[in-house]
């Protein structure tokens, strides 16, 4: 079993052609809600590889809170441990204008009071085989989590995004590591004494960092691509899904599954399940 420990927002996507100015009013073209959130979209790309996966974070009171559950529900997620609060769901609203350039404002709601793991909580965690965090909740919980979950001889499975200090203990915890090229650099430090590191590279593919210099580089597959929007979230998810059959297997298969994400247009709605990857996958 996976435990993914993180956030779940609603996408709010306004298509306009002119973003408007302070004070005007200008008519859209589009809208959209969409299911996002790191968390969420980690966990969903999992399940669809064909992992058991419980979402452990928060949903608010409110519609979207009801509609982000019955998402992870479809794709297969265990929310069993999905928590409810009184207030709004986090959201993300995105403005979308003709030349592509967009404006996000974030509101974490519900994902800002995920704090203090309950008992429950914290043995599901100790009875999974993994637990994989990203940095969209309070990182006090996220370090508890690791270090509970390391303690218990659970693998802890670190996705450090967005990039943001973090504390020594947190690092000490995590077993792997998934970065982008950005967090690479930003973390190359505190990376250099990690046991695995995975690294994506967009249109370069993916490499494996292991420890005594092992490096293992994965060619991206030729696709073509739509939207690259979710595929580091499908790379992820697909990757610690499969990690316990060996770094080789995992990171060609999320390899695969990041590419198939980047032919179908969204997030959490291009995330491809084990029957696509399978027939992608390069043998
Ligand atoms: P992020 O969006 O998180 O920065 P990347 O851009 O590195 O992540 O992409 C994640 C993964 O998606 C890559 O490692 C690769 O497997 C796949 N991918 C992304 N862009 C392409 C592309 N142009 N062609 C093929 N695969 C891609």
């Amino acid at each position: 079993t996976v435990v993914v420990l993180g956030s779940v927002n609603m996408d709010l996507v306004t298509t306009t052609e002119i973003r408007p100015t302070p004070g005007e009013t200008v008519l859209g073209s589009g809208f959209a809600t969409v299911s996002g959130g790191k968390g969420a979209n980690q966990a969903i790309a999992a399940a669809r590889s064909g992992a058991r996966v419980r979402f452990l974070g928060a949903i608010g009171d409110d519609a979207f809170g009801a509609t982000l559950r019955s998402t992870l529900a479809d794709a297969g997620v265990d929310t069993t441990l999905l928590r409810v609060f009184d207030g709004p769901s986090g959201v993300a609203t995105i403005v979308v204008d003709a030349t592509g350039e967009n404006s996000i404002i974030v509101v974490p709601g519900a994902n800002g009071h995920v704090r203090d793991l309950t008992a429950e909580e914290l043995a599901a965690i100790a009875e999974a085989d993994l637990l994989l965090c990203q940095l969209e909740i309070p990182i006090e919980t996220v370090t508890a989590a690791a270090r509970h979950a390391r303690a218990s001889g659970t693998i802890v499975a670190l996705n450090p995004s967005p990039v943001q200090p973090l504390p020594a203990e947190l690092w000490a915890a995590v077993d792997l590591a998934i970065v982008n090229s950005l967090e690479y650099e930003q973390y190359s430090t505190e990376l250099a004494h990690l046991a695995h590191v995975v690294r994506t590279l967009g249109g370069d593919g993916a490499a494996y960092y292991g420890a005594d210099e092992t490096e293992l580089p994965v060619s991206a597959l030729a696709v073509e691509v739509v939207d690259t929007t979710g595929a580091g979230d499908a790379f992820t998810g697909a990757l610690v899904a499969t990690w316990t059959r060996g770094p080789a297997f995992a990171v060609n298969w999320a390899n695969t599954a990041g590419a198939v994400a980047t032919t179908i247009l969204g997030a959490s709605s291009s995330i491809p399940d084990h029957t696509q990857i399978a027939a992608r996958l390069p043998t």
